[in-house]
């Protein structure tokens, strides 16, 4: 049996930003990841300084939670983490699919996995230079292959100034078939810190402005929508 390791489940609430944002969604976050980006707002589900606090569960278990928490209304359930590629939720999401749930799962494209093809969206976020980390694209592109039957694909990058937006432009060049989704990057991740909305508007401006004095229409440009209403709070 497939033991996962869950930082975090919760919801209904609305998936705050990429693709499916506004989407009603249930959020299964898991701990653990392979990649230590500088600006990271999911910490305690990445720093084994919080792995004491990652539940081992059962994909039985983490089924029966989900089914609690939407009251057995299918819904859309989001694998986010962390980076859920280091687990097997293949299982997880064969129980939900067959009850009729649609699935998404957010990675960064380090490590492919065959359920990536049973994905109803796979949202693959590259980490641009601001994160510290050095994308593999050979890796990446094995991602996006394991994603093939998925019904979609999208390219989520994260933009915290020129060096990343022109990184961006780059990744796009090497998938141009993904669709692609910027949003401004949150420099205040601490909880306990209310976020500054004017900073958050000034950011989306700037990402915005730039991409249209750049005559750059490929990508949509979104805020997090749930740190617009909710600040940098967990669990919602
Ligand atoms: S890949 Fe995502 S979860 Fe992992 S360290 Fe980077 S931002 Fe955090």
């Amino acid at each position: 049996m497939t033991t996962l390791r869950i930082a975090e489940i919760f919801g209904p609430t609305i998936q705050g930003e990429g693709a499916l944002i506004g989407e009603p969604t249930l959020f299964v976050r898991a701990g653990g990841c392979d990649y230590r980006c500088a600006w990271c707002d999911s910490l305690h589900a990445v720093d084994s300084a919080y792995r004491h606090t990652w539940a081992p569960m059962s994909s039985e278990e983490v089924w029966a939670e989900l089914r609690r928490l939407s009251g057995d209304r299918p819904l859309t359930i989001s694998l986010s983490g962390g980076n859920p590629a280091i687990q097997d939720f293949g299982p997880l999401i064969a129980l939900g699919r067959a009850a009729g749930y649609r699935f998404a799962c957010e990675t960064q494209g380090s490590v492919a996995r065959p359920w990536f093809g049973d994905l109803d969206t796979l949202v693959l976020s590259p980490k641009p230079p601001s994160s510290g980390e050095q994308v593999d694209w050979d890796a990446f592109a094995e991602c996006v292959a394991a994603g093939h039957a998925a019904r979609s694909t999208v390219m989520k990058i994260v933009i915290f100034d020129r060096a990343d937006y022109d990184w961006a432009k780059s990744a796009h060049a090497r998938h141009p078939d993904l669709p692609l989704f910027l949003q401004p990057g949150n420099p205040e991740v601490d909880p306990e810190v209310p976020v500054d909305p004017q900073g958050l508007a000034d950011r989306l401006g700037w990402l915005t402005e730039t991409a249209m004095a750049d005559s750059w229409f490929v990508p949509r440009i979104l805020p997090q929508l749930h740190v617009l209403i909710w600040g940098n709070k967990r669990g919602v």
